[in-house]
């Protein structure tokens, strides 16, 4: 299994993970773009057991569409996000892509909420789309 490293950009968090990625995504919605200051989100779930975080993070709770509540956990120190996870589904953390900063890391299955896709962005051709 390969081992992986996300991290903050100051490294004071991280997360090491043990296994492949189950399920890797993007999302155009408007609350990803404003938490990621980028145009979408790009992130990887894993299985909450192959995780391993070191470092303290300071929490912000997003409460979804759905209702569901997501519990972002970012660098106290430079702000970035390194894992969250749903409520009621802690078996899986997800790691934004980005802070593997990792170029070879496999691309998305899944592109969501197209709706709100910035014009230019191109999603690879067999990507799911959802919603
Ligand atoms: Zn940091
Ligand atoms: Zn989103």
């Amino acid at each position: 299994m390969p081992i992986r490293t996300a991290s903050c950009s100051c490294g004071g968090l991280s997360a090491v993970t043990a296994a492949e990625p189950i399920r890797i995504s993007v999302c155009h919605c408007l609350a990803c773009q404003r938490r990621t200051g980028s145009v979408f989100g790009a992130q990887a779930r894993f299985p909450a057991e192959s995780v391993t975080i070191t470092g303290s993070s300071k929490q912000f709770v997003r409460v979804g569409d759905g209702g569901s509540r997501i519990i972002f956990n970012f660098c106290p120190t430079c702000g970035a996000t390194v894992y969250y996870v749903i409520e009621g589904r802690e078996e899986h953390i997800a790691i934004p892509i980005g802070a593997f900063a990792d170029p070879t890391f496999p691309g998305p299955g899944f592109s969501v909420y197209e709706e709100r896709m910035h014009s230019w962005v191109r999603m690879p051709k067999d990507a799911e789309h959802v919603a």
